[in-house]
C-alpha cells in the first residue's frame, strides 16, 4: 500500500509513499486512519458481477465492470466489427 497516516502542524493526514498528501486534513488521527480503511476499501480489487455475463470477477476498480474474457472478446468486436460500421466519433480528450 505505502499508505500511512501523518501527523501535520495543524492535523493529520493520509500520506502516500512518495510523502503527498492524498487526504483532506483531519482534526484527529481517527479520522484520518478512517479514511486510509475507506479509500483502501474503495481501491482494493474486489469481486464484481461482469456486466456481460454477470460472472463474478476480480474488478480492479469501479471503472472495470467486465470480467478479463468479456473484456478481451469487446476489445476484439469493436476491431472486427471496425471495417463494416462507421467507429462511433471519438470524444476530444481534456
Ligand atoms: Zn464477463
Amino acid at each position: 500500500m505505502g499508505y500511512r497516516v501523518a501527523q501535520l502542524s495543524h492535523g493529520f493526514a493520509v500520506k502516500n509513499a512518495e510523502a503527498e498528501r492524498v487526504s483532506p486534513v483531519f482534526p484527529d488521527k481517527e479520522g484520518a486512519l478512517d479514511w486510509l480503511l475507506t479509500a483502501a476499501e474503495r481501491r482494493a480489487p474486489r469481486e464484481r458481477p461482469c456486466l456481460a455475463c454477470h460472472r463474478p470477477f476480480k474488478s480492479q476498480g469501479i471503472h472495470d465492470r467486465l470480467c478479463p474474457h468479456c473484456g478481451l472478446a469487446a476489445s476484439v468486436a469493436d476491431t472486427t466489427t471496425h471495417s463494416r460500421t462507421a467507429a462511433p466519433p471519438r470524444r476530444p480528450r481534456d
